[in-house]
């Protein structure tokens, strides 16, 4: 197998199995320290049409909930939503905005209030079914798309590609020249691996439709590759501090929620600052301008 940032083929593996397949393998590259997985067959896109993501989802998981109904994805995805709201609102207003990979379609419907237009791409055919009831553009697949956009994002959906490169070119394609692609996807620095060392959460968070794990640097080469030019490249830092201490003495999630008085704005701030200074929090955010004369697409 060959990398897919530095094309090397010296891996080790960081972890023997995933959640759902014992035999699918955790690697890492020696030389760059991408990370993926020995096998992308069971990241099919049947699973996701047939709504994979609500069935077996990081909520659903954490949760222990068999069968997730809609209503309770949308509850779970509600706080990510607001905060990507927040964060993107003043960069998206009148703006046309392109949502790759839009599940729910939560932060759709909340970016509406200030975007010019919007359009969703999404697999999942019972989300689509939903979201376009609600008068949202959406679509299955990104050849249906056919206009140019000022924003387009991207939120834990990199990490789900059999084909990144694939992807991002095409994304590119349909971006204004001074549009800008928002990504957001795991760390696979998360302090709870790299720092922590914690076997509970390896177990957990390794998964079969997370093909691709990505740190900021292998990220950044990624965009660069495909024609794009980063605008900015850091981190967040979701969980709080309770999080991590209930995972390293129970080895479990939810610790934020169980542990709740532990929780203190002052307090989750400045650990989040840390995590972020050392390159090790939870979350990647990264945003791509589009990189003029790369040849790749007019
Ligand atoms: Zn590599």
């Amino acid at each position: 197998m060959k990398c897919l940032i530095c094309g090397k083929e010296n891996f080790v593996c960081i972890h023997k199995g995933t959640r759902d397949f014992p035999d699918i393998n955790v690697m890492r590259c020696c030389e760059c320290g991408m990370v993926a997985l020995d096998s992308r067959e069971n990241n099919t896109e049947e699973n996701y049409s047939q709504g994979g993501m609500l069935k077996d989802s990081y909520g659903a998981v954490a949760n222990r909930k068999e069968d997730m109904q809609w209503d309770t994805w949308v509850e779970e995805t509600r706080q990510d939503d607001e905060r990507r709201y927040i964060a993107l609102k003043e960069l998206c207003r009148d703006k046309e905005v392109l949502e790759f990979g839009c599940g729910n379609g939560g932060f759709l419907k909340r970016i509406k209030n200030v975007a010019s237009g919007i359009t969703g791409i999404e697999l999942m055919d019972e989300a689509r079914e939903k979201i376009s009831r609600g008068g949202v553009e959406i679509y299955r697949s990104l050849e249906e798309v056919k206009r140019q956009y000022d924003v387009i994002c991207m939120f834990m959906v990199i990490e789900h590609l059999n084909n990144p490169d694939v992807v991002l070119k095409k994304l590119r394609g349909v971006l204004k020249d001074k549009g800008i692609l928002i990504c957001e996807t795991v760390n696979a620095n998360d302090a709870l691996i790299s720092k922590y060392g914690c076997d509970a959460f390896m177990d957990f968070t390794y998964w079969s439709e997370h093909v691709f794990l990505f740190a900021s640097d292998t990220l950044e080469k990624l965009f660069e590759r495909d024609g794009f030019t980063t605008v900015w490249n850091t981190q967040i830092q979701r969980y709080p501090l309770a999080n991590h201490l209930y995972w390293l003495s129970q080895g479990k999630p939810g610790g934020h929620i169980r542990w709740e008085e532990l929780g203190d704005r002052q307090l989750d701030d400045l650990y989040a600052k840390k995590m972020v200074s050392m390159g090790i929090a939870d979350t990647l955010w990264y945003a791509g301008g589009v990189k003029k004369d790369c040849g790749l697409i007019p």
